[in-house]
């Protein structure tokens, strides 16, 4: 559980825009889209413990 309270520090309220496969791991590399203004904000890998936010 302690990811998804880094998810919501670095990226806030969102929703789960796609899947992909993680380039590195191989696990599920997710993108996250804003729940309200519908843009891409940021993409995460749980099994990298991988956080990026994407700039405006
Ligand atoms: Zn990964």
């Amino acid at each position: 559980m302690y990811f998804e309270c880094l998810l919501d520090a670095i990226l806030g309220e969102r929703q789960i825009f796609h899947i992909i496969d993680c380039s590195i791991c191989g696990f599920e590399e997710v993108y996250y889209e804003s729940s309200t203004a519908k843009q891409l904000i940021g993409r995460a890998c749980s099994h990298c413990n991988f956080v990026q936010r994407f700039d405006d």
